[in-house]
């Protein structure tokens, strides 16, 4: 199953697809973490994308289209996979139909997670992440039982440079104007499945394998 995972910082994208992955074993696929990893590794794509993600822009779309054609050549995508963060704009989408018409391997669908966005401001602030096994936690909303410690595996938790209220809100204006409109381009392509995506996260994940069930 090939499937493209929309929504807004914050809106549970990366949570869900671990549990999308898992359930039907296909790789998350997360240009964000790619380019976190690049930037740790102080690789040329690194380098480049460092101060546009600090300043919560966009990377251009051909240091992320490489990461992507690379990430794609793997054999683990043979199964299928699914993008998160991945297209963030309609020139990145278009270049990804026309990536994935060359290898026959069309998306079956993209699901759009739902929030309102005076409730992703308080998600973002609050956000925690395992380096390790990728679990998130929040501050606020779902602390982990010790602070700072990962319930899963045990890793210290980090909290991301661009989650900070400045960033966040330059994130959300970006994906407004950038992003946002991909939801038309997947209404009009017949790929476009909604989900509420405010509420227990378990109902969310419940509501997410309903409908992919019922495509594959
Ligand atoms: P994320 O982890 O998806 O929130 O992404 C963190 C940051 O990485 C974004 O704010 C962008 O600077 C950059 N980024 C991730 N995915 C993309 C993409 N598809 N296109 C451009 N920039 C991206």
């Amino acid at each position: 199953m090939r499937i493209i995972l929309l929504g807004a910082p914050g809106s549970g994208k990366g949570t869900q697809a671990k549990f999308i992955s898992e359930k039907y074993t296909i790789p998350q696929i997360s240009t964000g973490d790619l380019l976190r990893a690049a930037v740790s590794k102080g690789t040329d794509y690194g380098k480049q994308a460092k101060a546009l993600m600090d300043n919560g822009q966009l990377v251009p779309d051909e240091v992320v289209l490489g990461i992507i054609k690379d990430r794609l050549q793997d054999d683990d995508v043979k199964n299928g996979f699914i993008l998160d963060g991945f297209p963030r704009n309609i020139s990145q989408a278009d270049s990804l139909e026309t990536l994935l018409e060359d290898l026959g391997q069309p998306i079956d669908t993209s699901l759009l997670i739902d929030v309102d966005s005076d409730i992703l401001m308080k998600r973002l602030t609050g956000r925690l992440s395992c380096p390790n096994c990728g679990a998130v936690f929040n501050r606020y909303t779902s602390p982990p039982a010790t602070e700072n410690t990962c319930d899963a595996c045990g890793t210290e938790l980090f909290h991301r440079d661009d989650d900070n209220e400045e960033t966040i809100g330059k994130r959300l204006n970006v994906y407004e104007e950038n992003t946002a409109p991909l939801i038309d381009y997947y209404a009009e392509h017949n790929k476009l499945r909604r989900i509420n995506g405010i509420g227990e996260m378990a109902t969310i994940t419940r509501t997410i394998f309903a409908e992919l069930d019922a495509i594959s």
